[in-house]
C-alpha cells in the first residue's frame, strides 16, 4: 500500500498515511485533528525514477565533456571516455 503526504492547508502540520490508491483522499474528507482546517494531499514524486531519468536525459553529455576535461588535464588517468 503506497504511502500519502497530507498537510493542513491551515495550520500546516503534515503527516504520512497509508491507504489504497482509491482511497487516497479519504483523509481529505476529514478536518485536521489540530485545528479542523482543511486538509490537502500532498503530491507525491517518485523521487528515485525521476531523478535516474533527469540524471540521463539532462546531464550524461554534460558529464562526457567533464570527463574529458579531466581526462585533458590529467595525461596519466585510466578514465576511459
Ligand atoms: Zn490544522
Amino acid at each position: 500500500m503506497p504511502t500519502y503526504q497530507y498537510e493542513c492547508k491551515d495550520c500546516g502540520s503534515s503527516w504520512e498515511e497509508f491507504h489504497k490508491v482509491a482511497e487516497r483522499e479519504a483523509p481529505l474528507k476529514v478536518p485536521c485533528r489540530l485545528c479542523f482546517g482543511e486538509i490537502k494531499l500532498i503530491p507525491q514524486i517518485p523521487s528515485m525514477i525521476s531523478m535516474r531519468d533527469g540524471w540521463q536525459r539532462h546531464t550524461s553529455d554534460g558529464w562526457k565533456d567533464r570527463l574529458k576535461e579531466i581526462k585533458k588535464n590529467n595525461p596519466g588517468s585510466t578514465i576511459d571516455v
